[in-house]
């Protein structure tokens, strides 16, 4: 049976069947919050993942629909009052996007890692670690549903100068002829996949040509599978994006679909199984990841779960990353011990075949930081942490200490164990004497 997409914001949510059971509280909620942060859901979501009878703590709907608690209360009040002063939509903009920046909109300086060609800037490209290039094509700057604790949120809330996107093919061929070094592609977004299949294609096919030998990794990062696996069975073009999959299987590259999974729940409707057997069946391969978030997957047991959920219908875990320092972190955050407890308590349950799976890893501005653990040196509490990709590869792997602080969440809140001044990768006279990665 063919299923239509259809998607709700704030102008149609109350079209959506099932609103009917919100009280009026939830549903003020969803006004106020979701003038701050981007608010979209759909059919598929709505009816197959939400359990409608129970909202107070259904996980999914956390994840797409806007809950009071997710702004401050000051904040809420003040949005709250604006509209309930049918203030015009000047001023009110005004306010939220003041409101916006507060919520540090571009955490980890991803701006840093832009790429410059000719003094012209790569605004859709970001090159951070020597081997991978990240991709952000700009038709694919949106979502099927966008997730509450998104970072990206910036991209799909209009704030201008703050897009990651590239219009153009040409210019990321060029630089990709020119960096042999990198083996991996990743298209990211928003999510690529809401690309219809000849976008898709127009940025893939020159790819597999063979001046781009060294590309050996097509990764394209995607959360469709969890939001509108419809996108591989009855959409128009999905026959389209399959035989585009095959194609790049058959070149001799691999195709890695980066599946991102928050909760079982997203795995366990047919759709979802059936769209996971058909991009197997072309022969690529699917890695999946998920942050860690309060009030969704704080449990050990659940991510047991979907690890070997995953397994069994053929993806490989990946990452379990540390929620993300921005929009309304404080609502999903949780301290990077209690983020490691979680991981543990997970990964000693589970088949060797789910320990694939790293984590608990913070992406920030030097690289993705693993904690590994909560130890005593000497009589003093430390957490041991290591670089699982560094900005210079050097750092990889390498184990380095940081003062235990139970409340920390971040890898900014850490300080230096054994009373060091600088951890080893900020400290000049330490940094191991190598050519730097330069993206010239
Ligand atoms: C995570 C990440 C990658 C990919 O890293 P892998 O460990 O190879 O999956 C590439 N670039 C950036 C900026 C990243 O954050
Ligand atoms: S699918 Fe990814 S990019 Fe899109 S809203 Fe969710 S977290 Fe953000």
């Amino acid at each position: 049976m063919n299923k239509i997409l259809k998607t709700y914001g704030l102008h149609n949510y109350g079209e959506i069947p099932q609103m009917a059971s919100l009280s009026e509280k939830d549903r003020e909620a969803i006004e106020v919050v979701g003038r701050v942060l981007p608010f979209k859901t759909n059919n598929y979501v709505v009816d197959e993942l939400i359990d409608w009878s129970d909202i107070e703590n259904d996980p999914i709907f956390t994840l797409n629909f806007p809950r009071k608690e997710m702004l401050s209360q000051k904040h809420y009040n003040v949005v709250n009052k604006l509209l309930q002063a049918h203030t015009d939509k000047k001023e009110l903009a005004e306010v939220v996007n003041k409101i916006r920046f507060s919520l540090n909109p571009n955490p980890a300086g991803q701006e840093h890692n832009v790429p410059v060609m000719n003094n012209i800037k790569l605004k859709g490209i970001q090159h951070k670690y020597p081997e991978t290039v990240l991709f952000f094509p700009s038709q694919g700057q949106t979502c099927h549903a966008y997730c509450t604790f998104c970072f990206r949120w910036p991209q799909f809330s209009g704030m201008s100068g703050l897009k990651f996107a590239m219009k153009e093919a040409d210019l990321l061929l060029q630089y990709l002829r020119s960096k042999k070094q990198v083996t991996d592609i990743l298209f990211t977004g928003g999510d690529p996949m809401t690309m219809n299949a000849s976008s898709l294609a127009a940025y893939i096919e020159p790819l597999l040509k063979p001046e781009f030998n060294h590309i050996r990794t097509i990764r394209i990062g995607t959360k469709s599978l969890a939001y509108w696996p419809y996108r591989f069975l009855t959409d128009i073009d999905s026959e389209e994006i399959t035989g585009l999959f095959g194609k790049i299987v058959s070149s001799g590259k691999n195709l890695s679909i980066q599946a991102h999974f928050n909760h079982p729940v997203e795995l366990s409707t047919e759709a979802v199984k059936n769209a996971i057997a058909r991009i197997r069946s072309t022969g690529a391969q699917i890695r999946t990841q998920s942050p860690l978030l309060r009030n969704i997957n704080d449990k050990p047991d659940l991510w047991a779960q979907m690890w070997r959920k995953q397994v069994d219908l053929g993806c490989i875990p990946y990452y379990m990353f540390v929620a993300r320092d921005t929009g309304s972190k404080q609502f999903f955050e949780v301290p990077l011990e209690r983020c490691w407890t979680i991981f543990r308590r997970a990964y000693r349950q589970v088949s060797g075949l789910c320990r694939t799976v790293r984590g608990p890893s913070m992406s920030d501005h030097p690289g993705k930081i693993q904690v590994l653990g909560v130890a005593e040196v000497k009589g003093e509490k430390v957490f041991v942490l290591r670089f699982l990709q560094a900005r210079n590869p050097l750092w990889v792997d390498i184990p380095f200490f940081a003062v235990y602080d139970p409340k920390a969440t971040w890898f900014n809140q850490l300080k230096p164990a054994f009373g060091e001044e600088k951890f080893f990768f900020q400290d000049k006279s330490k940094v191991f004497t190598t050519k730097p990665f330069m993206f010239e």
